[in-house]
């Protein structure tokens, strides 16, 4: 179809990505993002070779390339610096076609927000509902204003509006039962080699290292905690000591040298696989119709492949745009289903929710062979559009 106009909920990955294809299709768009600033969850971001094929798609790969670090290969190390694997990340990334990204974010937002025009984005607009009738879908935001389209697509992130009305009810996120805690540091030597992906894991916990960009790492570390904990920053390094007492060196090193006021500390959650991802001319895309734990690091890039697949079907069926929005919801929601459950199984291992099986999955790390674990990385991957 062409000559569609798409209104779009959120200026996250999702939002942006749909924005930048569905223009580059000849649509009209309008963006609309409640914060008056965006600033992203999180310190970095892990965009695998799936993900960063639909920013080549979409034009952006010289630009994420100019960002990525160049992670080589992976390391899994005990927490008391036993080395349990080791991969050489070469023929996975011949594999499929493309080498991942590990990025900062606040970079990749940039560069997501110069492809679609930053001054575009309408900020400050909260949507409080959306409504639809045969011919359009309209969002309805705090300040009584209103803006009507060919379809809406909610790309509001895991609290969705957009998810209530199609859903017919709130649905609340579940707390994953653990509490991550990253930001970015100046890559060194004392921390660890700067083309590797090291990941510390023990004592149902983890603590890891990624190199981005601009010769530094994103580090993201884990515990199994309560629901509502909270630290001020000042404390921050304090909790990280106690909470990783006698792990490796680098670990150590690491805690010591980062900023407690710029540590992120956030209680993960995700939701459960929901029935539809589409009603009528309104689609769900994103964290919004998927949001996952991270331990797969395929959130994002789930987002990204939902874009695409969303505006692909917009652009090459003709018959209506609930039609295209049917074909994008049959395309996409088995694949977010699987991997939203197969992160939280992850997560349960990694987190020790039952302990037997977390052990079990050390012993089984030592026995890995790299073919393994690329084949497993690489079904992912292709597992997706972008096969
Ligand atoms: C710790 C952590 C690590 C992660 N690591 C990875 C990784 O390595 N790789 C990966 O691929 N993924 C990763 N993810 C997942 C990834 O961050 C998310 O899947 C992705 O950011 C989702 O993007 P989104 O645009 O759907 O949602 P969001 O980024 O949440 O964006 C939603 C936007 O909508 C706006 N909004 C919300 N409500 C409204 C409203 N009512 N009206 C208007 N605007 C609204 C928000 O302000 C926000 O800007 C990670 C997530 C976490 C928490």
């Amino acid at each position: 179809m062409y000559e569609l106009k798409a209104v779009i909920i959120g200026a996250g990955m999702a939002g942006l990505s749909a924005g930048i294809a569905l223009r580059q299709a000849g649509y009209e768009v309008e963006i609309y993002e409640k914060t008056s600033k965006l600033r992203p969850a999180g310190a970095g971001i892990s965009l695998w070779s799936n993900g960063i094929k639909i920013l080549n798609r979409l034009g952006l790969g010289k630009e994420v390339a100019a960002i990525g670090g160049q992670m080589n290969r992976m390391e899994y190390r005990s927490h008391k610096d036993e080395v349990l694997n080791h991969v050489n990340l070469m023929p996975l990334i011949e594999q499929v076609g493309q080498r991942p990204y590990p990025v900062s974010r606040t970079d990749l937002q940039q560069m997501m927000l110069d492809a679609f025009g930053e001054a575009d984005v309408r900020m400050g607009m909260r949507c409080v509902e959306v409504k639809q009738d045969a011919d359009s879908a309209t969002a309805i935001f705090e300040d009584g204003s209103t803006a009507t389209g060919d379809v809406v697509i909610g790309a509001d992130g895991i609290h969705s509006v957009v998810r209530t009305y199609l859903a017919g009810e709130k649905i609340e996120p579940r707390y994953a039962g653990y509490v991550n805690w990253n930001g970015i540091v100046d890559a060194s030597p004392d921390l660890a080699e700067n083309d590797v992906w090291v990941i510390y894991v023990g004592e149902g916990k983890r603590a890891s290292m990624m190199p981005i960009g601009g010769d530094r790492f994103y580090y993201f570390m884990g515990c199994p905690k309560p629901k509502g904990t909270k630290v001020e920053p000042k404390d921050i390094r304090a909790e990280l000591y106690e909470t990783f007492d006698g792990w490796a060196q680098p670990v150590q090193n690491l805690i010591a040298k980062l900023d407690p006021e710029e540590v992120n500390r956030l209680e993960i959650s995700d939701i459960d696989p929901l029935s539809h991802l589409v009603k009528g001319r309104i689609a769900l895309i994103g964290d919004s119709a998927h949001a996952t734990t991270p331990t797969l690091g395929q959130g994002g890039c789930q987002a990204m492949e939902d874009a695409e697949v969303l505006c692909r079907y917009l652009l090459t069926t003709n018959l209506s745009v609930e039609d295209a929005l049917k074909r994008y919801e049959a395309e996409r929601k088995e694949r977010v289903a699987q991997l939203v459950l197969k992160a939280r199984k992850r997560t349960d291992t990694i987190y020790n929710k039952e302990p037997d099986l977390t052990q079990e999955w050390y012993k089984q790390l030592k026995d890995e062979q790299e073919k393994d674990v690329t084949d497993a990385l690489a079904k992912i991957i292709l597992g997706g559009p972008m096969h």
